[in-house]
């Protein structure tokens, strides 16, 4: 079954309205010359609105970096689903490791807001991966199977198709040191054997792989048999840099 490839841009905690418009245009020229691929952007949450009315009509999507699985409430600093939904965004990142390791995020919380996300319209973006360590010692796959299982632990087997998994190794993200292409579709093989085992019609279903995808290494990446797209972090802040990973075979 042929998967639409997603290419989404992870801004994390960097830019301002200037670099936003250079990142938002150039992805919007990228999408028009890519049109069989999804572009996303995740800005930080001041920027959505912003992002937004730049995107308009043109085809980016947009995505929050985090949310809160409750409607609303007394949690400051929080933002919901509906207010994602408000400002524009169609798909919400849940579970960066950045999230796990300095904020906290479980796989408990990242169920919720898996759930939060789906029940509210919106496309969640479950990310997952193993530390180095747990490479090391050979616990790769029983962390990855422990994630998926657990992020997806409030979806009914029919809809977990409509989650995007992103395949995240700790060790790879923001170091330059990238899985192989083998070492990459070996999880995303695993991760869709899982998908299919919970009932989940697991041909339909996106796995996008994070870690150092750049210009060089992003052809390699996508063509692996189960790589549907790139989850891109630093790469993603430069205009020709993404225009492209998004343009990746080119
Ligand atoms: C990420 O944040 O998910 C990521 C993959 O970052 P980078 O591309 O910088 O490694």
């Amino acid at each position: 079954m042929a998967r639409r490839p997603m290419l989404a841009g992870n801004w994390k905690m960097f830019g301002d309205r200037a670099l936003a418009a250079d990142l938002i245009d150039a992805s919007i020229a990228a999408a028009k010359a890519e049109p069989g691929r999804d572009v996303l952007v995740a800005p930080p949450f001041t920027l959505l609105d912003f992002a937004a009315q730049r995107i308009a009509a043109n085809q980016v999507l947009l995505a929050a970096q985090d949310v809160h699985w409750e409607p609303k409430g007394a949690f400051t600093g929080e933002v919901s689903c509906a207010m994602l939904r408000e400002v524009g965004c169609t798909h919400a990142i849940v579970g960066h490791s950045e999230r796990r390791q300095h904020f906290g995020e479980t796989d408990a919380s990242a169920g919720d807001k898996v759930a939060a996300v789906l029940g509210a319209g919106l496309t969640p973006i479950l990310c997952v991966g193993e530390t180095l360590a747990e490479r090391d010692s050979g616990a790769t796959a029983a962390v990855i199977e422990r994630q998926v299982r657990g992020g997806l632990a409030r979806i009914a087997a029919d809809r977990i198709a409509e989650v995007i998994v992103a395949y995240d190794p700790v060790w790879a993200i923001g170091t330059g040191k990238v899985a192989t292409p083998a070492q990459a579709q070996e999880v995303h093989a695993r991760i869709r054997g899982l998908l299919a085992s919970l009932g989940a019609d697991a041909d339909a279903a996106r796995i996008l792989y994070g870690g150092s995808v750049k210009p060089d290494n992003v052809d390699q990446l996508m063509a692996q048999a189960d790589l549907d797209g790139a989850l891109v972090g630093g790469a993603s802040l430069e205009a020709a840099a993404f225009t492209r990973v998004v343009r990746f075979g080119a």
